[in-house]
């Protein structure tokens, strides 16, 4: 097997008209950067918390498209607020305005 150094994700199917989309339509209605996002992963590649952890901006944003808030909401408390993020992407994503905004949506969103 070669080594491209990166591994794969697993297969999955998500049943998208079931998907919980209120926290991605909550966001990109106080910040339209994140729907500007095109998953490139060059967040990912600098992250200060990804040398630590496994969070990853980009994998954040696909949580949160795929609907899986509960997941999204454990990941941003990864992030360390240190904004090396915005400096690399390409789409002028507002990445830590985003990751704040969700840990707010996290208190408000709370029953
Ligand atoms: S660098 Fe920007 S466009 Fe690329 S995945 Fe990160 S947020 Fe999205
Ligand atoms: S602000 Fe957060 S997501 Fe961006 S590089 Fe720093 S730790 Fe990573």
């Amino acid at each position: 097997m070669i080594d491209f150094g990166y591994t794969p994700m697993p297969i999955t199917v998500h049943n998208m008209d079931k998907a919980d989309l209120s926290l991605a339509k909550w966001l990109a209605e106080r910040d339209e950067t994140f729907n500007h996002c095109i998953s490139c992963g060059s967040c990912a590649a600098t992250c200060t918390a990804g040398k630590f952890t496994d969070f990853s901006f980009r994998e954040l944003t696909h949580s949160i498209r795929r609907g899986e808030i509960s997941k999204a909401f454990s990941e941003s408390e990864k992030c360390m607020l240190c904004g090396k993020c915005i400096l690399v992407c390409p789409r002028n994503v507002n990445t830590r305005n985003i990751v704040m905004l969700i840990r707010k949506a996290n208190q408000i969103f709370k029953p």
